[in-house]
């Protein structure tokens, strides 16, 4: 198994990517403390797992409240005795969130407090539970937003992520020489709750296909077997990076009929 006697913290562990990365994690042996604001999608991942065989608890925890997130962490410590793997993965896309124009202060902060302070707040508790353990990986979810610009406007969400990038970089050389590897995790379009909510016409959906090569969205399960490699061993010599998942979107400049 590729995850044996590992620890792994998931935040937004009760949905898409999270739930997925959850269920894959503890399927290649992991033990896994799933993280989330939302109980019952949280619970629910955690009764799959147990009744996979598996190992998880479930932590209510708001990643954007600094006490919330050493919660979670102590918590991963305590129920499982360390933590080896950190995957920032929580986030939101506000439904109001639109150009510089029209989007309301309070989305803006509210956006980047989830997406980008709850990255930074993981890593202030997460990095001393992995120092203890002698090393691991953090896997923060950023997007491909954050490497292209967009016509359908999102200012905060794509401001969001660019400062995981930002922040990925600086953390994966900082502690480069401690063991601990951080890596992002940049997903393409997916075929998930999150996005087909924001493009909420077939107009919309059609105007963003239409820029990926391969003609499809994704589906969370791809972007959890991404973050298993990063949350491996396997990826022992990589960190710093911007690990695309995209169907090929940021690379097309015209796409193929
Ligand atoms: P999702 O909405 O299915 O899951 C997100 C989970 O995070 C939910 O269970 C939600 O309750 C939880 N959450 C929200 N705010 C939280 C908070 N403050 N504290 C703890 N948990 C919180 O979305 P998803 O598509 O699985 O997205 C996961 C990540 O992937 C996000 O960071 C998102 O921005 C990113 N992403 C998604 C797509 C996409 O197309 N869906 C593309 C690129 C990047």
């Amino acid at each position: 198994m590729r995850l044996s006697d590992k620890v792994a913290l998931i935040t937004g562990g009760g949905s898409g990517i999270g739930r997925e990365s959850a269920l894959l994690f503890a399927a290649e042996g992991a033990s896994v403390v799933v993280v989330d604001i939302e109980d019952k999608g949280g619970n629910d991942t955690v009764a799959a797992i147990t009744k996979a065989g598996g190992r998880a608890r479930y932590v209510n925890a708001d990643v954007a409240k600094a006490s919330d997130a050493e919660r979670m962490v102590a918590s991963a410590e305590q129920t499982f005795g360390k933590l080896s793997v950190l995957f920032n993965n929580a986030g939101i896309m506000h439904s109001r969130d639109d150009d510089a124009v029209s989007t309301e202060e309070e989305v803006w902060d509210l956006t980047m407090n989830v997406n980008a302070k709850g990255v930074f707040l993981g890593c202030k508790y997460g990095i001393p539970a992995l120092r203890r353990a002698k090393g691991g990986s953090i896997i923060n979810t950023a997007s491909f937003v954050a490497l292209m610009g967009a016509a359908t406007p999102q200012i905060a969400y794509t401001a969001s992520k660019g400062a995981v990038l930002a922040l990925t970089r600086e953390l994966a050389v900082v502690h480069a020489r401690e063991n601990i590897r951080v890596n992002a995790l940049c997903p393409g379009p997916l075929r998930t709750e999150m996005l087909m909510k924001f493009l909420d016409t077939d107009a919309k959906k059609q105007r963003r296909l239409v820029h990926i090569p391969m003609g499809r969205f994704g589906v969370a399960q791809e972007i959890a077997r991404a973050a298993l490699f990063l949350a491996s061993d396997e990826s022992s010599f990589v960190t710093g990076t911007e690990f695309l998942v995209d169907g090929g979107i940021t690379a097309a400049y015209v796409t193929a009929e």
